[in-house]
Parts: C-alpha cells; structure tokens; sequence
C-alpha cells in the first residue's frame, strides 16, 4: 500500500530497530510507496513512511530493491558530494564512500552480502542513515 512519506525531523532522527519476518508487510509498503515516487527518488527507508524498522528500498536501473537490516561491513574511497532528500528540501554536503559491502537480508529474509560502487553504494549509504537516525 502506498503510505504518505514522514517529514517530521524529530521522527526521523530516531534510530530504527532491525525487522523480522513478521514486518514482511512493511518491506511490501515500502517498495509499493518507494515505486509511487520514483520520479522524485532513487531509495527510501521504513521511517521515511512511519515505520522505525532498518529497512530500505534501492534502484538500481530499472529495478528496485529492498534491502533488510542493512550493515556496511567494508568501505572505501571517500569522497565529498551533496545530497538531496525527499523528506526535506534542497541538497546538504555530505562524505560519501566510492566502494561498499553490505550484509543484509533480502526481501525473504535470506542472508545475503553484496558489493556496490559509484551511485548505487550512494544510495544505499544515505538509506542507511536514515536507519540511523541521520538525515544527510
Ligand atoms: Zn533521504
């Protein structure tokens, strides 16, 4: 189901607990909500629809991801950009890494470990600050 996207900052910069199995209907709002405004973004996270649960959704090409309980295990190569967010207007200067792996479940709750470069690790990174608590 498509939710309405939070804008609330003190909402949003609380941290997310991991999901279980049981939060399968989330990981569906999400992808279903994050599909909804493709046009305005390239990745979401739970708490970006109500939910403080580590779950974010990707694109990458035509597709789109969800990726659960996401935790970076390796990174490199920093580098300094800027960031827009669709809960919150205009673009922030943030650190960025080029290289990134990732341990996460998949929208099946299977293990699953996963290396991304360039705009695809972007993404992930600033979803998972979301799941941090951290809006850029
Ligand atoms: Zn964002």
């Amino acid at each position: 189901m498509v939710k309405k996207i939070m804008h609330d900052p003190l909402f949003l910069a609380q941290k997310s607990v991991d999901a279980t199995e049981a939060d399968k209907q989330i990981v569906t709002d999400l992808l279903d909500t994050f599909r909804a405004n493709l046009e305005h973004c390239v990745g979401m996270a739970a708490n970006m629809i109500g939910v403080k649960k580590n779950i974010i959704v990707v694109a990458a090409g035509p597709f789109q991801f969800a990726m659960i309980n996401p935790v970076i295990t390796k990174k490199s190569g920093a580098y300094q950009t800027e960031e827009g967010c669709l809960s919150l207007k205009g673009v922030r200067p943030c650190t960025r890494y080029q290289e990134i792996e990732v341990d996460y479940l998949d929208q099946n709750f299977k293990k699953q470990h996963g290396k991304y470069t360039g705009w695809t690790a972007q993404i992930i990174q600033h979803e998972i600050d979301h799941c941090n608590g951290i809006v850029i």
